[in-house]
């Protein structure tokens, strides 16, 4: 998926989780981003490239960056020094990426065990769901936007 579905979906996990907290949602948006730091050519592999070439490199993309373990480190470090919706709207980002990661192509979601889960599409496949899961993240979050707003 690309990084604004990731992001989108980021934050609509972020915003569920959290029980309609839009910081979290924002949070979450971002945490949706990161585990693509394990491609250079992503985003964010672009902005800290040097971290994104040894991961890729070490690792290989879709792989530590898109585990449960990673979510779980990343939760775990972020409750020992935030607020405790940081780390849950956090967590639920890394989730939703990967998650939405497996709609469109495999990821080792138990790395480091060598099993990859998910489902192997076409470029065409990969686009249409890329976009049409944008557009369902997107009446998520307009609706979440206007029942805040009413
Ligand atoms: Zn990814």
């Amino acid at each position: 998926m690309e990084w604004t579905t990731h992001c989108l979906s980021g934050m609509a996990a972020g915003h569920m989780v959290t029980g309609g907290d839009w910081r979290a949602a924002l949070v979450g948006g971002l945490a949706g981003v990161i585990p693509d730091l394990d491609d250079h050519k992503s985003k964010v592999g672009k902005v800290l490239l040097p971290l994104a070439y040894f991961l890729n490199k070490t690792f290989g993309h879709r792989t530590i960056t898109h585990s449960l373990l990673f979510a779980f480190l990343a939760g775990i470090i972020l409750y020992l020094f935030t607020d405790p919706w940081i780390w849950l709207a956090a967590f639920a980002g890394i989730m939703a990426h990967s998650l939405g990661d497996m709609l469109t192509g495999k990821v080792r979601f138990f790395y480091p065990a060598q099993k990859s889960f998910g489902i192997s599409t076409s470029p065409l496949m990969f686009n249409m769901i890329g976009r049409l899961t944008a557009i369902l993240l997107l009446v998520y979050i307009g609706r979440e936007t206007l029942m805040t707003l009413i």
